[in-house]
């Protein structure tokens, strides 16, 4: 942390040029609070390519000075991540019983007694955070998706996909054009952006194609009410992703 991260500058949630704050991306309480390495793409190519690459050294988990204080602290920490936080440790702790040798391409999972839209609406959240503010600019739809609690549904050409993730490198995609070989037999066109971190891969496709069956969507969880409980039952792959492993 440097008093030049701390500057003023746009909130990549709600758009506005305000202080920024320190957002853990995911949430502290979603395992996120140990230390790491975090590493650019062309660095990581060459820490895999056995040469030396540099990295930053995150002691108090991954995030960055992304937010403003309200959509940190207020819309994130209070509307969103208690529930999103009971999920990842629900699920997380059913993942670690679960074998790591591929012989398991998916998991059934069921919940009681939780609110999907809040969960996805802190889905949505991290994945404008690991966007430049461009990016909610030119989908302000995601936007007030977060800023409004009562907000509901997404553009049809909108897709959430969420499935488990246990993999030693976590990683944060930025917005990136589909490519006809990602998951798909469709022509390429449209956009995805993915955010893998245990327990979770989230990933949003915008004009991409729909996915196959292997995917779990949960863009259906943006029609509830903040205030809904329901029962869920999800069938979550496990290490899928969008963009194939590095
Ligand atoms: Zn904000």
């Amino acid at each position: 942390m440097t008093p030049a991260r701390k500057a003023i500058g746009l909130c990549r949630v709600c758009g506005e040029r305000r202080q920024l704050t320190f957002e853990h991306i995911p949430p502290r309480c979603a395992f996120n609070a140990e230390s790491l390495k975090s590493y650019t793409l062309a660095e990581f190519w060459k820490l895999q390519a056995g040469e030396r690459a540099r990295y930053a050294s995150e002691q108090r988990g991954a995030g960055e000075y992304a937010l403003c204080t309200e959509c940190n602290s207020t819309r994130g920490g209070t509307w969103y991540v208690p529930e999103f936080c009971i999920w990842a440790q629900v699920i997380g702790s059913q993942l670690q019983a679960v074998p790591t040798d591929g012989s398991i391409a998916a998991v059934r999972i069921g919940l009681r007694h939780v609110r999907p839209a809040r969960f996805v609406k802190q889905v949505v959240s991290m994945l404008l955070a690991i966007n430049e503010p461009a990016f909610g600019d030119d989908h302000p739809a995601l936007r007030q998706f977060v800023t409004e609690l009562d907000r509901r549904g997404l553009p049809t050409n909108h897709g959430l996909y969420l499935a488990l993730f246990n993999g030693d490198t976590a990683r944060s995609l930025p917005a990136t054009p589909w490519l006809h070989s990602l998951g798909s037999t469709e022509p390429g066109r449209g956009l995805v952006t993915e955010l893998s971190f245990p327990p979770f891969t989230c990933a949003l496709t915008i004009d991409g194609p729909r996915l196959g069956r292997d995917a779990c969507p949960i863009t259906d969880f943006a029609h509830l009410g903040p205030e809904d409980v329901e029962e869920v039952r999800l069938r979550l792959p496990l290490n899928w992703t969008v963009v194939p492993d590095l």
